[in-house]
């Protein structure tokens, strides 16, 4: 293997936490590595217009967005490679972090992985994502204003964002594979007793219908899970809320997680158990799940890396 390069602060993840903390990092002189990852930009390059990233009163779209914190970070001397982290050894200082087959080593390590929408695996799915299908009520809820949307899921976010649709929605259906729920009490009650919410249960979408020569989505075609029957089921939206996975795969015995593999760090901050790494964005979130939510965090995970590297 090739010698390893050397860097003061090694950043894997390029979305919205990477990025800022690859900004705050280069302006504070620090010249960090990025690597940018499977999916350079992260989540929002899969939305289509982003209108709640404060900044942009038009609106602007996911990949331009990126792009822009891109150019924000470079400018000031971070260096982005489009490189996936294969593994990590946080044991000894410097950390070393390898990309198939090349070695870099840092004296603070910047976690920014990310979390993945869980999906179906439909092939049509891919293809509308954006389009009519989305993984996020709360960016994409806005473009569905007076329309039929179904949304996938038995679990807390499906419920929660069922009825946060019901906000611009004309009628929501909640399509769920069983007759039970792993939902909360309570959140399950409130979809319950939303009248403009209801429920299929038994049934998974075989197949997301597009309109006649259109990126758009016209219907679900789906499966009763008991009894094999198929029908079609229109609508104009299809929200997945089947969970979402970290991505902390790399990280498992070194940094400490929850059982869903969310990294921990010490409430209120970037820090995790092994000083000097620090954990920022969707990988340490499954709550707010934003992309400013996200920056903010990779603000304070460059600030507390400079002064890990300043003091120790
Ligand atoms: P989750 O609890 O893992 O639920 C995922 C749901 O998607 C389940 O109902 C599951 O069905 C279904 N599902 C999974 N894979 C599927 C597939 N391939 N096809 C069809 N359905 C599929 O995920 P979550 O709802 O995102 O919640 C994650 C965590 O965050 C939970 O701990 C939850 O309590 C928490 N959360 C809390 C709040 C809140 O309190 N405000 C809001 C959101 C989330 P099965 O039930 O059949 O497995």
């Amino acid at each position: 293997m090739a010698e390893a390069k050397h860097y003061k602060i090694i950043i894997i993840g390029s979305g919205p936490a990477g990025l800022t903390a690859a900004l705050y990092a280069a302006r504070a002189d620090l010249a960090p590595l990025v690597l940018e990852g499977l999916q350079p930009g992260g989540q929002l390059t899969i939305t289509t217009e982003v209108e709640n990233y404060p900044g942009f009163p038009e609106g602007i779209m996911g990949p331009e967005l990126m792009e822009k914190m891109r150019a924000q970070a470079t400018r000031f001397g971070a260096q982005c490679e489009f490189k996936i982290a294969t593994s990590v050894d946080l044991g000894s200082q410097p950390f070393t972090v390898e990309s198939d087959g090349e070695r870099y080593t840092g004296n603070a390590v910047i976690v920014a992985t990310g979390a993945t929408a869980r999906l179906l695996g439909l092939e049509s799915e891919r293809l509308l994502m954006g389009h009519g299908v989305s993984a996020c009520a709360t960016c994409d809820g806005f473009f569905f204003r007076g329309k039929e949307i179904a949304v996938v899921g038995g679990g807390d976010s499906a419920m929660e964002e069922a009825t946060y649709l019901t906000k611009f929605a004309s009628k929501v259906t909640l399509i769920h594979r069983r007759d039970a729920f792993r939902a909360s009490r309570i959140m399950l009650k409130r979809a319950q007793d939303n009248p403009k919410i209801t429920f299929i249960t038994n049934a998974i979408p075989e197949e997301i219908l597009s309109q006649e020569g259109q990126k758009a989505v016209r219907g679900v075609r789906l499966k009763d899970t008991v009894t094999g029957r198929v029908w079609e089921h229109a609508c104009e939206g299809v929200f997945m809320a089947i969970g979402h996975q970290p991505n902390s795969q790399i990280f498992r015995d070194q940094l400490d997680m929850d059982e869903q593999g969310y990294i921990r760090t010490v409430p209120g901050t970037a820090t995790t158990n092994i000083p000097g790494v620090f954990a920022c964005g969707d990988v340490q979130d499954h709550v707010y799940r934003q992309a400013v939510t996200a920056a903010g965090t990779g603000c304070m995970a460059a600030i507390e890396a400079e002064r890990f590297l300043a003091h120790g």
